[in-house]
């Protein structure tokens, strides 16, 4: 279903500048339709984030891409993302070959995901938690993706990337964020790159906004 609607949309997202070939054919491949509420099915394949309840957002197919290249996992990686929502980002991750732990802290949305991954057999970790505090037994992870706008990046989650990693989060106030893409050079030293700007929901826990 929707075959010529995501052909579409890769075909957009290339002349918006996404190069990276094994992701455009990730996206070819994940189903998006599945991962929004029913009502959204019609849009799924248009290049913007829609709500999926609960004041919380499936990202842009372009930021899912622009993220995903930039993270550029290989098979058999060990990945950490922080913010589940629908389970879409996780997905394409799955598709590329990494090794998925996602963390979410709606428990509305983390039961909602478990379902969809188990319905569409995909092996993908899930946790009910603030993933600002990262997932210390599964560390360390060869990418870290953080899908809410962070104030700073969380200490924890730099010190569970193993060195040679990369991790990225969208790092701001709560309306505006930069895409940091940092990489562990060694235990503690990082190379950072920015990304400007992006507006995602906040991260809420421990090293992101206190919820109100
Ligand atoms: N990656 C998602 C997708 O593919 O649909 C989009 C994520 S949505 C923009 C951000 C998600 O982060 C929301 O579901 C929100 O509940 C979650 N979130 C916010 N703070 C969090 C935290 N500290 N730990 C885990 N999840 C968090």
């Amino acid at each position: 279903m929707y075959e010529q609607e995501r052909q579409d949309l890769v075909e957009k997202l290339r002349q918006k500048g996404i190069r990276d070939e094994r992701v455009l054919q990730a996206l070819l491949k994940v189903e998006r339709h599945l991962f929004v509420p029913e009502v959204m099915r019609p849009n799924a394949y248009n290049d913007v984030a829609l709500p999926i309840g609960y004041n919380q957002t499936i990202s842009q197919p372009y930021t899912v891409a622009l993220m995903t290249s930039a993270l550029n996992p290989k098979p058999g990686d060990k990945v950490l993302e922080v913010g589940t929502g629908s389970g879409y980002q996780a997905a394409v991750l799955f598709q590329l070959g990494a090794k998925v732990y996602t963390i979410e802290r709606n428990t509305k949305l983390y039961n909602r995901a478990l379902k969809l991954f188990d319905e569409l057999q995909l092996r993908i970790a899930v946790r009910c938690a603030d993933g600002t505090i990262g997932w210390e037994e599964f560390a360390p992870f060869n990418g870290i993706i953080v899908t809410a706008g962070s104030p700073e990046v969380p200490v924890r989650l730099k010190k569970q990337l193993a060195v040679g990693g990369t991790l990225v989060i969208p790092v701001g106030d709560k309306k505006t964020q930069v895409m940091k893409i940092l990489k562990k050079i060694s235990e503690d030293e990082f190379e950072t790159e920015e990304i400007p700007y992006f507006a995602f929901v906040p991260l809420i826990g421990l090293e992101g906004w206190k919820e109100k």
